[in-house]
């Protein structure tokens, strides 16, 4: 017997049909004799609809209030969830996070899990009952329903994973798998067998949006073993066949083969760049331009400043394309005179392209084979920046796409 962690996420919970077919997947799993505890997301689209509605009424809708309201679509899941699974005839106990309790930071819409008390859980799953949790949301310190970011409910379940030291989590999605690079845009992309945990951090956080990068988090921290699969596959397969599927996700001491360079291509569509332009060139500059906007909750993505004329430089940085607006307006409202910068200008249709890859570490040549095939396609590079294992470029939205495929094809990624 062991306990494992499955996640569902919006489109595979997004009809009564579908969710009928994840209650007999577990069904399945639970009477192999295993402990289950379920994380699903909100029915597909339904966190979109609550946050349009909120918008509608307010402008600037209050945090608090934001997530009180977006919570509620994971709720309505749990809910069906369990009553498709009791028609079954399996026991199952819905838990909304405050109910487990998953205890949050009160950072409203960002908020970081700090602590899971499993108590309570835990004699469900001794009585032999699934529990099936609510992803996305926890609760604060003052009893605040909070929320984790978009995709969070992969964090809810790798967390949980964690908590619970679960044998295996199951990540099931609309593909079948990690692959190369989003297969939405490239229709060449390979599914991976197996990704390692940190090629996987940077997929994830530069876009490749099959894991919150929260989840790889967690997923390295306590080494859970995780899988990423399909939940549209035949529900009843054997499950011999489905504990192979999809793609595993390993640390990397476990590979024994030779690494290959580049292992996938990311993207991050909606990016936006910021330039504050001749500022001047003196100790904590840095600090005085991105201290107030990080203050106002921004993140702040690649950072240039470029070399110095005359004691002025040129400091540009980029941030999501939904935080330009407000970051424009932190800049232009006090630092701009406060600094004595001569303009703030920003561009809200840019994006960002990655290659990625462990082997990148011993293989030189990757960022000539990336900068030669976007000349070669006409792409201008706005900034660059680059670890050990990533190289990222921004570039202009409109040939995000035409990056994409171009470097998965001079990667020769199809092949494998
Ligand atoms: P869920 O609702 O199950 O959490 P998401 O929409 O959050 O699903 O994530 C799955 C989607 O991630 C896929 O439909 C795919 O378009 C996208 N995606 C982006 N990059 C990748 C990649 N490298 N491999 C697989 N899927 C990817
Ligand atoms: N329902 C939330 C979202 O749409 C969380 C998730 O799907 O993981 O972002
Ligand atoms: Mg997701």
């Amino acid at each position: 017997m062991a306990l494992i962690v499955h996640k569902y996420g919006g489109t595979s919970m997004g009809s009564v049909e579908r969710i009928r077919n994840v209650a007999r997947r577990i069904a399945k799993w639970h009477r192999a004799g295993h402990q289950m505890m379920v994380v699903p997301s909100a029915m597909a689209g339904e966190t979109n609809r609550l946050l349009e509605l909120a918008f509608s009424i307010s402008a600037q809708p209050e945090p608090r209030e934001l997530d009180m309201i977006a919570a509620t679509g994971e709720q309505v899941s749990i809910g069906l969830l369990s009553l498709a699974l009791k028609a079954l005839g399996v026991c199952a106990c819905s838990y909304a996070g405050w109910q487990v309790p998953i205890k949050t930071d009160g950072t409203f819409s960002k908020a970081r899990i700090i602590e899971i008390d499993g108590a309570r859980v835990r004699r469900d799953l001794e009585a032999g009952r699934i529990a099936v949790i609510a992803g996305f949301q926890g609760v604060d310190d003052a009893n605040n329903i909070t929320t984790l970011g978009r995709g969070g409910s992969d964090t809810s379940a790798l967390a949980l994973a964690a908590a619970f030291a679960a044998d295996e989590c199951l990540i099931y999605t609309d593909v079948d798998g990690v692959y190369t690079a989003d297969p939405r845009i490239v229709d060449q992309a390979r599914r991976l067998e197996c990704i390692t945990c940190e090629e996987m951090l940077e997929m994830a956080s530069l876009g490749s949006k099959v894991l919150q990068t929260r989840s790889v988090e967690f997923a390295g921290k306590y080494r859970v073993k995780t899988r990423v699969l399909s939940s549209l596959s035949d529900p009843l397969m054997p499950l011999e066949d489905e504990m192979r599927s999809g793609t595993l996700m390993t640390f990397e001491e476990d590979q024994t083969m030779e690494q290959v360079v580049v292992s996938g291509i990311a993207h991050q569509r909606d990016e936006a760049r910021i330039a504050v332009l001749s500022v001047p060139d003196t100790p904590g500059i840095a600090y005085q331009i991105l201290g107030p906007v990080a203050r106002a909750h921004i993140d702040i993505d690649m950072i240039v400043q470029n070399q110095s004329v005359e004691g002025r430089t040129d400091f540009t940085f980029t941030v999501a394309r939904s935080d330009y607006a407000r970051a424009m307006d932190i800049l232009n409202a006090s630092v701009k005179a406060q600094i004595g910068a001569r303009q703030v200008i920003g561009d809200p249709q840019v994006s960002k392209v990655s290659v990625i890859g462990v082997g990148m570490r011993s293989h030189v040549g990757v960022a000539r084979t990336m900068f030669r095939t976007l000349a070669e396609e006409g792409i201008n590079i706005q900034m660059i920046s680059t670890s050990e294992i990533k190289i990222s470029v921004l570039i202009d939205e409109k040939y995000m796409e035409l990056a994409v495929r171009a470097l998965h094809k001079a990667f020769e990624l199809e092949r494998g």
